[in-house]
């Protein structure tokens, strides 16, 4: 079956490197990575399935709302020119990265807790 990513995990999961909430979360993180396609998912997707934060379906992390994620989300879709329900390679997505990628850090990277993580 082909996994289901939301906007704003199909532009950060390329930066992971095994970091996260539990290691159950990470596990399921790179067996996800394992599948060569993804399609777009509109909310919580088969990354919060395994995330702690997951509460009836929504995001209660402690850092965001559910409101900041789903913001993320849109912002990510628009930049990669994706919809919900659409299908595509994880490696079509990493060929979109390069001219996004100043963007999306300008906007959402600065005050991720993963930043360093992600970019050093
Ligand atoms: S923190 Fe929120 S958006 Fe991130 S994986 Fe967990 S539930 Fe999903």
């Amino acid at each position: 079956m082909i996994p289901k990513l939301r906007g704003h995990h199909l532009i950060c999961l390329h930066f992971f490197k095994g970091e996260g909430y539990s290691e159950e979360f990470i596990k399921n993180i790179y067996n996800v990575l394992k599948n060569q396609k993804m399609k777009v998912a509109d909310g919580a997707d088969d990354i919060c399935t395994k995330c702690p934060n997951l509460v009836e379906g929504k995001c209660a992390s402690r850092e965001y709302s559910d409101e900041d994620i789903r913001a993320q989300d849109t912002e990510a879709l628009r930049l990669l020119e994706l919809e919900p329900g659409m299908v595509v390679g994880w490696q079509n997505i990493a060929e979109m990265l390069p001219p996004i990628l100043d963007e999306w850090r300008a906007r959402f990277c600065n005050e991720c807790k993963y930043s360093k993580v992600c970019f050093g």
